[in-house]
């Protein structure tokens, strides 16, 4: 069968690695990196070629997944996002406002609508409990044992 190529940049991180997607008819069949690409050059690292692993994972989440006493069931995205707004304002209104808690990585600086609507999310939720990846292993990192920010070649 003819192999179809499409190039596409990885959004796992921000080397936005040149990706080459590799079809047979409809079927994703490998990826490789990108030779023609003029930052990453055909380099790329394991978890842009696992890309073809989470697509054809068939455990793979497609739909919400609501849970209920009788175990998990299907829902829809919009039903999804009116749940999980109420209950996040129902859980502010009885414990206060940090009792929900937001943790942020690598992939909402490369989409778009995370990019246009999350800074929206975290002011409405007014919560002083945000994390990050920075925040739990690199931050602490660079404070000395006392609690005192460390100071440059310290
Ligand atoms: S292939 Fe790896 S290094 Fe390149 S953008 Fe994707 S995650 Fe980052």
């Amino acid at each position: 069968m003819t192999r179809t190529h499409r190039y596409r940049a990885c959004p796992l991180c921000e080397a936005i690695c040149g990706l080459d997607f590799q079809y047979e008819g409809d079927a994703l069949v490998a990826i490789h990196g990108d030779h023609d690409d003029p930052f990453s050059r055909g380099h790329i690292c394991p978890k842009g070629n696992a890309i073809l692993d989470l697509k054809r994972d068939p455990d793979r989440l497609r739909t919400p997944m609501l849970r209920t006493p009788d175990g998990f069931v299907a829902i829809g995205w919009d039903e999804a996002f009116a749940l999980a707004g109420s209950r996040l304002a129902q859980i502010q209104a009885a414990h206060g406002a940090n009792a929900v808690g937001a943790y942020l990585g690598n992939p909402n600086v490369h989409h778009f609508g995370h990019l246009a609507y999350l800074p929206a999310l975290l002011r409405a939720l007014k919560t002083r409990n945000v994390f990050s990846a920075s925040s739990v292993d690199q931050w602490p990192h660079s404070t000395c044992r006392s609690g005192q920010a460390a100071t440059p070649g310290s």
